[in-house]
């Protein structure tokens, strides 16, 4: 929760409902009669006195002063990310990679140690390994999906942070979040972008900050690109002091399309894990496809640690055909509900065959150590009635071949 004008005001106890429930009440202003989020596109705000502009100018995320520091409609979004996460507070971003380098750069200086996942979204691995090296911080990558790597790779006094993503790209390993929560001798984060907030709660489990890139579940409509962190107060504030100067902050536009969509989350997270299951279970009875990933899968290998940590197993799930890479192009050509492009998490259901789109580039050796085969496609699952989608998979299956 950001600081609000009425500082002498105790905080009401937070109500027993449903995650469900709170993502649809979050954020709202007391005597706030709207039901539908208010958007200030101001990108500053009156005062009334010299006093009050001092009080303004000293306070942490003040919701009007000036936009770049906080305004109602990201502060509303951000309480009500918070909320969800159990944090204390939460600070918006102009992007998930926004929020990503906030961290990174907003946390480690340079001859400091960055341990993270090998697994990883393609922009924070870029970021990791080209950007950091620049500003002389060393990165260890270690196998996130191994009990014990996180901490083993920690040097004590050097390492401040530990990055990992649960589920990751692009094969949906987990990493075990009370694993990770464990450690005590460095600041751990975990980009839960995959799972959203009502899919898990990495600060139950001891980390330090989570992060999502809510262009994708939490706003869900494909409408809107922006990032959050959420954590305690204090690191929340020593972010936020980074972001300000950063100048990486959410627009209000984009934060109301945000705080929009969080309101239906619990309904969306709830069809499209449905959804990815079933075909997920449709994929795995076809002669046409090698092996398919998906955390409620009981074939997932990773799967008991899926029931233990996840509340929801998400929309997204990846598959390989049998024959390679030119079934991979065939199928997404002869997809037409499902459609091809990048992104995830809103109402229209994406495939993406990586190994001619995300990892053009990459050698067949170079595919495989990153997980991905040739015929590798990952789906999006959206918001279309999955009967529609089975016989559009079909489709795309005939057109894969045996
Ligand atoms: C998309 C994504 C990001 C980056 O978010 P942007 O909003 O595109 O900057 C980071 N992590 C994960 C897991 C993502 O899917």
């Amino acid at each position: 929760m950001t600081d609000t004008p009425d500082q002498g005001q105790e905080p009401t106890p937070e109500e027993a409902v449903h995650p469900e429930t709170a993502a649809v009440l979050g954020g709202r202003a007391d005597g706030e009669l709207s039901l539908a989020p208010v958007l200030y596109p101001t990108s500053t705000f009156a005062f009334d006195s010299v006093d009050e502009g001092r009080r303004l100018a000293t306070s942490m995320a003040p919701d009007r002063f000036y936009s770049r520091y906080g305004n109602p409609t990201i502060n509303a979004f951000e309480a009500t990310i918070a909320d969800l996460e159990g944090a204390e507070a939460a600070r918006a971003f102009a992007s998930g990679m926004g929020a990503v380098s906030a961290v990174v750069l907003g946390i480690c200086s340079s001859g400091d140690h960055v341990v993270a996942q090998r697994q990883l979204y393609a922009g924070t691995q870029l970021f990791l390994q080209t950007v950091c090296p620049r500003m002389g911080i060393d990165v260890t990558f270690v196998d996130g999906t191994t009990p014990g790597a996180f901490a083993e790779a920690v040097v004590p006094g050097r390492t401040m942070l530990v990055i990992a993503e649960t589920p990751a790209n692009p094969r949906l390993d987990l990493v075990d979040l009370d694993d990770l929560g464990s450690i005590a001798n460095a600041l751990t984060v975990v980009d839960s972008t995959f799972a959203t907030p009502l899919g898990q709660r990495p600060l139950d489990h001891g980390v330090d900050l989570v992060l999502h890139s809510a262009t994708k579940g939490i706003a869900g409509h494909n409408d809107a690109t922006l990032g959050v962190i959420a954590g305690s107060q204090d690191l929340i504030s020593w972010l936020w002091g980074f972001a300000t100067l950063q100048g990486a902050n959410a627009s209000p536009y984009d934060a109301y399309n945000a705080h929009r969509g969080v309101r239906t989350l619990g309904a969306r997270l709830r069809q499209q894990s449905e959804t990815a299951l079933l075909l997920a279970g449709f994929l795995e009875g076809r002669p046409e496809v090698a092996d398919v990933r998906y955390p409620g899968l009981a074939s997932h290998p990773q799967h008991e640690l899926a029931v233990r940590q996840m509340r929801s197993m998400g929309g997204l799930l990846t598959f390989d055909l049998a024959r390679g890479i030119d079934a991979g192009r065939r199928f997404v050509e002869a997809t037409s509900i499902a459609r091809q492009a990048t992104s995830l998490g809103g109402p229209e259901t994406l495939v993406c065959h990586s190994a001619t789109t995300t990892h053009v580039s990459l050698t067949p050796d170079e595919l495989e150590a990153s997980g991905i085969g040739e015929g590798t496609v990952r789906v999006s699952c959206g918001l279309e009635h999955v009967d529609d989608l089975v016989a559009d998979f079909g489709r795309g299956l005939d057109a894969a071949g045996v």
